[in-house]
């Protein structure tokens, strides 16, 4: 661009004029961002998100300590005790993952046998403290609680492509 080109675009604030014309253009046309956190985009059923143990609807803990998720967890985040109960049935003593090591790969869900361990669709838990990431089998049965019905909608909804 010559000389005089250049000072006549700035003399006639031609580029000024151009950018208020596109925001012009812009302010009739539907918005594309969200008003967060008051607003929420749509999330896919296959979203991978903070983690949480389900239950049986007569409240029964699914999960039988089979640590299938434990094995194949490949940033070994998630340490599983197990031991049997009075009824002979067996049940994690202790189910804990560490969400600092989570890379929310969803291998876990995909090993389960019986869809106790799940990714929700819950991604607002950040933390100030790593402590408050290493979840607890009893952090991760409320999380359950809390999500079951999202949960069992996202399970229904992804069943045909399993
Ligand atoms: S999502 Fe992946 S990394 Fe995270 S606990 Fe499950 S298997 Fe491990
Ligand atoms: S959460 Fe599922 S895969 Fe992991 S130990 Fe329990 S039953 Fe087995």
């Amino acid at each position: 661009m010559g000389f005089i080109d250049r000072t006549a675009r700035s003399f006639l604030l031609l580029e000024m004029l151009q950018g208020m014309a596109l925001s012009f253009k812009y302010m009739f046309k539907p918005r594309v961002t969200i008003n967060y956190p008051m607003e929420k985009g749509p999330l896919s059923p296959r979203f991978r998100g903070e983690h949480a143990l389900r239950r049986y609807p007569n409240g029964e803990e699914r999960c039988i300590a089979c640590k299938l998720c434990e094995a194949i967890c490949p940033a070994l985040a998630i340490t599983i005790e197990a031991e049997p109960r009075e009824d002979n049935s067996r049940r994690t003593s202790r189910y804990d993952i560490d969400m600092t090591k989570c890379i929310y790969c969803g291998l876990c869900q995909e090993a389960c046998p019986v869809d106790a361990i799940v990714e929700g669709p819950n991604f607002e838990f950040s933390a100030e403290t790593r402590e408050e990431l290493l979840y607890n089998k009893d952090k991760l049965l409320a999380n359950g609680d809390r999500w079951e019905p999202e949960l069992a909608a996202r399970i229904e909804l992804d069943a045909p492509y399993r």
